[in-house]
C-alpha cells in the first residue's frame, strides 16, 4: 500500500517562504511582514496575533496595557482530550500571551482611544470568561475617561471549556456596551478572519460602525452546519465580509494597509472630547510593525527548496 499518499500535508515549508493558501505563490516572509502580513499577489490577509496587530495599528509605542496579569482558571474542572488547565498552559508557553484578548489605551494618528483586540492564536480566540472580562474592562475604561473604543475580533465564538461562564460574557460585554452607548460613547467593531459564534453574536456585532477586513469568515454558526441543517447549497462568498457588505450587514470593507486611516477617519467624523471643541491631536509616529514581528527561522531556505519540498508532499 502506498503509505506516503496518506502522508501529512506539508503545506508550509519551514524556513524564509510561506504559500499563500490563496493563491499558491511562495512569499518571501519579511516581504510579507513588510506588506503587514498581506499577499502582495492576491491580497489574501494572513492572520496576525495580537500583539501584531496592535504593532500594526497603533502609534509608535503608544500603545499601554491595562490588567495584563488577569489569569483564566479552570473552574470546571473541564477535560477533553486533555485537561483545560493544561491547555491553558501550552497555550501560554506557545503563544508568549496570556490570554486570547489584551487592552489598553493608545492613540492613532495623534487620536486617544481605547484599543481591544483578539487574538485568534490562542485557543481560537475564543471567549472565556477573562476575554469577557477583558473586553468589558476596554469598554468601561472608555466610558470612564470619555474615549471612544475599538475592538478588533478574531474568534470561534465562545470557549466552551467555561461552559456557562463562557456564555455568561456575551451579555456581560453586551451590557457594557450598552452604557457606553447611553453616554454618547463611540464604539467601533473591526471584524477579521474568522469571527463567529457568541462573539458574533455579542460584542462584535454591536458597533456603532461595523467594519471587516476583505474575504473574513463572518457569521454565528459555520457554513457547513447551516447546509446540513438546512439541507440547501448556499450562495457562493456566504458569510464573507463582501457578501455581507452587499446586504447591509457592514458598514466598509478596509483593507489591512488603510485600517489606520479608516479609523482615524471614523473617530474624527463621530467623536468629540469632551470640553474640546477643536480635538487636540498629539504628535504621532508610524506604527512599528513589521519591527516588531518574529519569523528570523534560523534555517535558511531557498525559494525553489521550498517550492520543490512543497511539489513532493
Ligand atoms: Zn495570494
Amino acid at each position: 500500500m502506498a503509505w506516503n499518499r496518506f502522508r501529512r500535508k506539508k503545506d508550509m515549508p519551514g524556513g524564509l517562504w510561506i504559500k499563500c493558501p490563496s493563491c499558491n505563490t511562495m512569499l518571501f516572509k519579511k516581504e510579507l511582514a513588510r506588506n503587514l502580513r498581506v499577499c502582495t499577489e492576491c491580497d489574501h490577509h494572513f492572520s496576525v496575533t495580537g500583539t501584531q496587530r496592535i504593532a500594526m495599528t497603533v502609534d509608535g509605542e503608544s500603545f499601554v496595557e491595562e490588567s495584563p496579569n488577569l489569569y483564566t482558571l479552570d473552574r470546571l474542572e473541564f477535560v477533553d482530550k486533555e485537561p483545560y488547565s493544561a491547555k491553558l498552559d501550552r497555550s501560554m508557553k506557545k503563544s508568549g500571551a496570556t490570554e486570547a484578548a489584551l487592552y489598553g489605551a493608545c492613540t492613532i494618528k495623534g487620536q486617544p482611544l481605547v484599543l481591544c483586540v483578539l487574538d485568534f492564536s490562542f485557543i481560537g480566540g475564543s471567549m472565556g470568561s477573562v476575554v469577557g472580562e477583558k473586553v468589558t474592562r476596554a469598554v468601561e475604561l472608555a466610558t470612564q475617561k470619555n474615549l471612544p473604543v475599538v475592538v478588533i475580533s478574531a474568534s470561534g465564538g465562545a470557549r466552551m471549556h467555561e461552559g456557562a461562564l463562557s456564555l455568561m460574557q456575551m451579555s456581560k460585554t453586551s451590557l457594557a456596551i450598552a452604557r457606553h452607548a447611553e453616554k454618547g460613547g463611540l464604539y467601533i467593531s473591526v471584524l477579521t478572519n474568522p469571527t463567529t459564534g457568541g462573539v458574533m453574536a455579542s460584542f462584535a456585532a454591536l458597533g456603532d460602525v461595523v467594519v471587516a477586513e476583505p474575504g473574513a469568515l463572518i457569521g454565528f454558526a459555520g457554513p457547513r452546519v447551516i447546509q446540513e441543517t438546512l439541507r440547501q447549497t448556499l450562495p457562493e462568498g456566504f458569510q464573507r465580509s463582501e457578501f455581507l457588505l452587499d446586504r447591509g450587514f457592514l458598514d466598509k470593507i478596509v483593507p489591512r494597509a488603510e485600517m489606520r486611516d479608516t479609523l482615524s477617519n471614523f473617530i474624527n467624523y463621530l467623536w468629540t472630547y469632551e470640553g474640546d471643541e477643536v480635538v487636540p491631536l498629539g504628535e504621532w509616529q508610524e506604527p512599528t510593525f513589521p519591527g516588531s514581528e518574529e519569523d528570523d527561522d534560523s534555517k535558511v531556505e531557498s525559494k525553489e527548496a521550498a517550492e520543490e519540498s512543497n511539489k513532493k508532499s
